[in-house]
């Protein structure tokens, strides 16, 4: 029930699961990173249960493994699938090369899993979330948005039925994270050389006070040095920068 996602000059790891911990107040069952080594790998690790059984678990991965300084970590709240660890998220696709996160319902997700099951992929949770990840790896493969990753969420973005917020990283383009929203919330947080989205500002509050909301039906790409807000068509679009001047 929480999502960060984190573009910079730090180690992702520590500053991902330190937001995850701000927002275990949300409630979860599971929780989970991804850590982009910018050598074309992702690393991800999901686990059931308490964000300290995750942190454990991360704890006794040999130290090299979760280097890179783009990540994203998710807390679940099962609404398809038991919460076990295969079904905590990231979710990725068959190559393990485009991996999401998403909070919320993908209504059609059914339809979706038919179609892609149809074209022999395998998926390998119960949860509505993963297909997002198959198909943003074959919009990049082929049609309008090949090698377009930002253009490859947007065209699954205007498939995807529901309620969500949905971030997204390719092993390709370590540096950027794309990530949307409908009638769930995601907000950005603008830092010095480094760059945030979060489903609530409690995630990077200690980092950056400068926030942006995103509005609904809009993607955002982050970078270090920024961030950049279109419509699902990838027309650009208004934000709404704010101050966070509350303490939590
Ligand atoms: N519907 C997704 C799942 O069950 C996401 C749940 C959530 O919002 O954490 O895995």
């Amino acid at each position: 029930c929480g999502i960060v996602g984190y573009v910079g000059h730090r180690q992702a790891l520590g500053v991902v699961v330190e937001g995850l911990r701000r927002m275990e107040y949300r409630g979860y069952d599971s929780s989970g990173v991804a850590v982009l080594d910018g050598h074309g790998h992702t690393a991800v690790d999901r686990k059931a249960g308490r964000l300290a059984n995750l942190e454990a678990e991360l704890a006794g991965a040999p130290a090299e493994s979760f280097v890179g300084t783009t990540g994203m970590g998710h807390t679940r709240w099962a609404t398809h699938g038991k919460p076990t660890d295969r079904n905590a998220h990231p979710h990725q696709d068959s190559t393990g090369t485009v991996s999401v996160v998403h909070n919320g319902i993908i209504e059609n997700f059914a339809a979706l899993r038919t179609e892609l099951e149809a074209a022999g992929v395998e998926l390998t949770s119960d949860t509505d979330s993963e297909s997002a990840a198959h198909l943003v790896a074959r919009e990049y493969r082929q049609g309008p948005s090949a090698g377009d990753f930002p253009g490859a969420v947007r065209a699954v973005c205007r498939r995807l039925e529901g309620a969500y917020t949905l971030v997204f990283t390719h092993s390709d383009h370590a540096g950027t994270i794309v990530a949307a929203r409908r009638s769930t919330p995601l907000v950005v947080g603008v830092g010095d050389g480094e760059t945030f989205v979060a489903s609530d500002v409690s995630a990077f509050i200690e980092h950056t006070r400068e926030a942006v909301e995103l509005g609904q039906d809009q993607v955002v790409v982050i970078t270090a040095d920024g961030y950049e807000v279109t419509d699902f068509e990838g027309v650009p679009a208004t934000t709404r920068p704010f101050h966070v001047d509350w303490d939590l």
